[in-house]
Order: C-alpha cells, then structure tokens, then sequence
C-alpha cells in the first residue's frame, strides 16, 4: 500500500520525545518555548503561538482579530474544511472567493472583483484566509495590497506550505499578513502528531493567541484586576479561552523534525519535478508553479483531461485504489459540505473550484517516497487512464 502521505520518523525523533518523557515536565515545560523559537527563527518572524493543531491554530487567530458575530470571513472553496469552519466557531460568517484556474489558489482578480462588489453593499469581510494549496503561496502582494485598500484582515492558512517560500521568503514571516498559520498533522511536511502554530509580528496579536491557547488565564500581576492583597491571586482568568496547548513530547519531535525541514521540501521537490517528467504526454495537467513560488508540495494533484466521459475521474481513482496506490482527493469545494449547503451554499457557486474537483487527483508524494514506488504510481496510473480510454 502506497499511501499520498507520511510522516518521516528518524531514531533522533525518538530519542527527542523518549529524553522528554523523562524529564520534569510533559507539557508547559521548557520545550514548547524552543521549539516557538526555532519556528520563529527559521521563518523571521517575531512571535510564535504553538498549539495542538492548525484548526485551534485558525480559532485563535480570529479571536485575537475580533472576528464575532455579524463580522465575515472570507476563503478559497478549495480547502480543508478547517480554514472555513474557524469563521463559524467565532460565529462569524462565511464567504467563499473563486480559485484561479493555473494556481489553484484563491483567485486574486476574483476577490478583486467581490470586493468592489461588497464593498457597495457594506459587506466587506473583517478577516480573509489565503490558502497556500499543495505548498505553493498564494499571490500575496497583490492581496495585502487589497487588504490596504478595503480594511481586512489576513491569516495565511500555511498549513501546507511549510518550508516554502514566497520572493524569495520564507512562508511564514508575515510580511504580506498579520498571522500565518502551520499544522504538523503527519501528513504534512513536518510533524509533531497532531498540532500547529501561528505566527505573527504583532506583540497584540501574540498576546491575545497565548491567553486564547490557555483558557483565557494569566500569571502576568500587571495583567491581572486589583484584589484584596489578603488573598491569593496567583492567577486570574480575564477572557474565555480553551485549553489548545502543545505538549512538551510533542515540541521535542517538532524541534527534531525542523532540523530535517529543507531536506523534506528538496526530496519533495525533487520527486515533484520526476513526476512532472513522466507524466508529460499524458491527458492530464500536472502543477503550475508560479515564478514567485518555492512549493514546499504537501500534495501533487493532477487534472484529468479525459474527454467527456464523467466517470474518468472516479475509474482512475478506484483503478489506483485497487493497485495499493492511495490516490486522494484535495479537495471537495468546502460550500459542497452538507454543513455549509445548509447554510444555503448552492452547488455551482464557485465555477472554477467545482470543475477542479471533478478532475483532480493527489498523487502519492512525501520525502520517504522510493524511486520504484514512484515508478509503481506512474505506470499504475498510465493503466489506469488507458485502460477506461473513452
Ligand atoms: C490540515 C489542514 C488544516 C488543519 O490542520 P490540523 O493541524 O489537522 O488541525 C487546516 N487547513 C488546511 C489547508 C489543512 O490542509
């Protein structure tokens, strides 16, 4: 079995998390605050938060901006779903931008264009959520620019991009945003099990992220309200938090993981640039990079270009299924949810991102991925496509 993703454990992972394991502290100890350092610092950016997972990672992110009720977040259809629901936890809601047709990214003409249009009705979103799909960065520039002119917010949701660059930057330094987002569930490009961070420059944004992470509580007395000195107040709860902490076993593996972070992204690319090789001449469309992109590629989709037959994309599928080989599917346009079509989301509403979901493909692509695996994949789908020619 052949699976789209995996983690990479090295014996230096293991002995990273065994070292905690038998240290003092298991969680709220010395490792988390590294590792948020060792983030910090390979992304050049000022502040890390780091959490049990991306989704807590997005939550947190919008409730340190103030997005609540009445307020709209905007996304890419073409998503998990978490970069989406994090609007509706802070009852805020939800809007979807079209996707470009090269990138697969969030359009930025499209979001231009719903703007200018928003902007008429008095319906401009508070906060906008780009997603760097596959590891490549959306066009930043041009929407930070837009974020200038019509007063959002932005959260990069870099769940899939991390040790990517954008200019020549790394994703991650908040240049182009005020919090950028990671996940290192082990499907990505590094891992701690489950969990992720968000970064940002702004000591305010930061602040608030850490009070959300821990129950809304602090120890900090300059932060805390005037009470009688008779009794002991040795920490307040100021705001409603949750409980989103990392632990120290899970920093540790993150903090090994980093040393290996350039040498995952380099052996993806390189498997990336392989399957670009040998796919070519096939009916399919294999992914664009944009000029100002360094993909970390979390994913490799293809586009099916089978001619009119709809079952093409499904017979390929259930073909790769049934050779061992986990081909998946990123991603079901997020208003499609049966959640999202009951908030009124009708099928159609994004043209771009519906005819991508009907013939796309994610290709088997992580840093442990053999050469011969790889060759497996690439004849496997070769029969695949050929054998339900229509
Ligand atoms: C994986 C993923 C998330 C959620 O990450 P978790 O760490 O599993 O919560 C959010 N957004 C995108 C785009 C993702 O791929």
């Amino acid at each position: 079995m052949i699976p789209y993703g995996r983690q990479s454990i090295t014996n230096a992972d293991i002995n990273a998390v065994i070292e905690v394991l038998r240290s003092d502290f298991l969680t709220q100890g010395p490792t988390v605050p590294l590792f948020e350092k060792t983030v910090a610092t390979y992304c050049s950016v000022k502040h890390a938060v780091a959490v049990n997972s991306a989704t807590s990672a997005l939550h947190i992110a919008c409730l340190s901006i103030g997005l609540g009720p009445g307020d709209w977040l905007w996304t890419t259809p073409v998503t998990f779903v978490a970069s989406a629901n994090c609007g509706l936890y802070c009852g805020a809601q939800v809007d979807f931008v079209d996707i470009d047709p090269l990138t697969y990214n969030l359009c930025t003409k499209a979001l231009e264009r719903k703007l200018k249009d928003a902007e008429s009705k008095g319906l401009l979103p508070k906060v906008l959520v780009p997603v760097h799909l596959c590891g490549q960065s959306c066009e930043m520039e041009a929407i930070y620019n837009l974020a200038q002119r019509y007063g959002f917010k932005i959260i990069e949701d870099a769940s899939h991009a991390v040790g990517g660059k954008y200019k020549g930057e790394p994703i991650g330094n908040c240049r182009y945003s005020d919090i950028t987002v990671f996940s290192y569930h082990p499907v990505k490009i590094i891992t701690t099990g489950e969990g992720g961070i968000a970064l940002t420059n702004s000591p305010e944004f930061a602040e608030q992220m850490l009070l959300y992470r821990s129950h809304g509580i602090t120890t900090d007395t300059k932060k805390m309200h005037a009470r009688p000195s008779s009794e002991i107040w040795n920490y307040q709860q100021t705001d409603l938090g949750f409980n989103y902490r990392m632990t120290d076993i899970q920093a540790a593996l993150g903090i090994s993981q980093m040393t290996r972070l350039d040498d995952f992204v380099y052996k993806r690319q390189r498997l990336a640039n392989r399957y670009d090789e040998f796919l070519a001449g096939l009916p399919l469309v294999t992914p664009w990079q944009h000029p100002d992109s360094y993909s970390s590629y979390h994913l490799y989709p293809i586009r099916l270009k089978l001619g009119a037959n709809g079952k093409a994309q499904r017979q390929v599928y259930d073909a790769l299924r049934g050779s061992g080989i986990m081909a998946n599917l990123h991603y079901i346009p997020v208003y499609r949810q049966p959640y999202y079509e009951a908030l009124g989301f009708k099928a159609g509403y994004c043209p771009e991102a519906e005819k991508y979901f009907k013939e796309t493909l994610s290709l088997p692509l992580y840093p442990t991925l053999g050469v011969t695996e790889q060759d497996y994949v690439i004849n496997s789908l070769k029969l695949a496509i050929y054998s339900n020619k229509v």
